[in-house]
């Protein structure tokens, strides 16, 4: 657990210098503004255990068996002004219609996944099913929290890794049976699967360009960048660093990802300010290492509201 809260302090350090202003522009299109590049400063974590203590309680508090809109009294006026804030900044909050919420009820509860490895680091099977196993259970770490609270229909979301977008085929060693192996670029030279398989760039849900067929469509990337300071998340997935992600397969909270998929489900940073009384959440950047109750009041905050707007 420390090693991944050292190396979000690492990463913040090289957070500037890596993700061009202009790069990738199209593909971090998203709902809100500014847009989520994210930074994880060390800033309330410490290595020592008594600091550990301290936040402890607010990480592992969780009453989440409410599941109907009234969370705790403590964090309701927080979760009001959270949303004041967002319907205020996003443009076109509610219009937008690629939140995660929109995807998981498009693909009726089953999720597909193209990783975009980028560089030239060969990846075993064994660790291609790691790193499925890894993403789906960060996805679904998400699911729990919104799992049967006003009428969410998906307690588990099927989540499973289609595709590889890599440099070179070769890169990917032992079996590929399974998978769809693209070498497609994007317009900055980067790795992803074909664009006619991708919701991003199908968001009517027609794949009938996609050459493997509609079932090897993806919903989501995870994108995984050697040395990425910080990372970024929208409709269209998540982007980490690829040693961070390769080096954490098994923690049970890889809370980058946590983070990065929160924008996925339309949560916003909180940079600039945080609502009064509370502090430690996975969407305050670097602040908890899981999904808290008051993340999860947050996601289920956007789930009542599209719910009653896209009349679901
Ligand atoms: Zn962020």
């Amino acid at each position: 657990m420390k090693y991944s809260l050292a190396f979000s302090a690492i990463a913040a350090s090289a957070f500037a210098a890596t993700i061009p202003a202009d790069a990738h522009h199209h593909i971090q299109r998203r709902a809100a503004d500014p847009q989520p590049v994210c930074s994880f400063e060390n800033h309330t974590f410490k290595e020592d255990s008594s600091a550990w203590d301290s936040i402890s309680p607010a990480t592992s508090k969780r009453d989440l068996k409410v599941k109907t809109w009234n969370p705790p009294s403590n964090i309701a006026a927080a979760l009001d002004s959270v949303w004041d804030h967002e319907m205020k900044t996003y443009s076109n909050p509610l219009g937008f219609k690629n939140y995660g919420y929109d995807q998981v009820l498009a693909a009726k509860g089953k999720i597909n996944y193209c990783v975009r490895w980028e560089g030239n680091a060969k990846v075993t099977e064994a660790q291609r099913t790691k790193v499925e196993v890894a993403i789906r259970r960060a996805f679904n770490k998400w699911m729990a929290v919104l799992a049967g609270f006003e009428g969410w229909p998906y307690a588990t979301v099927d989540v499973n890794v289609v595709g590889w977008a890599v440099n070179d085929a070769s890169i990917l060693q032992g079996d590929v049976s399974k998978i769809d192996v693209y070498t497609d670029k994007d317009d900055g030279g980067v790795p992803q699967c074909a664009e006619s398989c991708g919701r991003f760039f199908n968001q009517d849900g027609n794949y009938a360009g996609c050459a493997k067929g509609a079932a090897r469509h993806y919903d989501q990337s995870i994108w995984l960048t050697p040395g990425l300071g910080g990372g970024a998340g929208g409709d269209w997935g998540q982007r980490v660093a690829q040693e961070y992600f390769m080096e954490n397969l098994d923690l049970e909270n890889l809370h980058i990802v946590l983070h990065e998929l929160g924008h996925t489900f339309a949560l916003d940073d909180f940079y600039d300010w945080t609502p009064a009384g509370v502090t430690n959440f996975v969407m305050n950047a670097g602040s908890a290492t899981e999904i808290t109750e008051f993340d999860a009041w947050m996601a289920r905050d956007w789930w009542r509201h599209l719910k009653t707007q896209r009349g679901w």
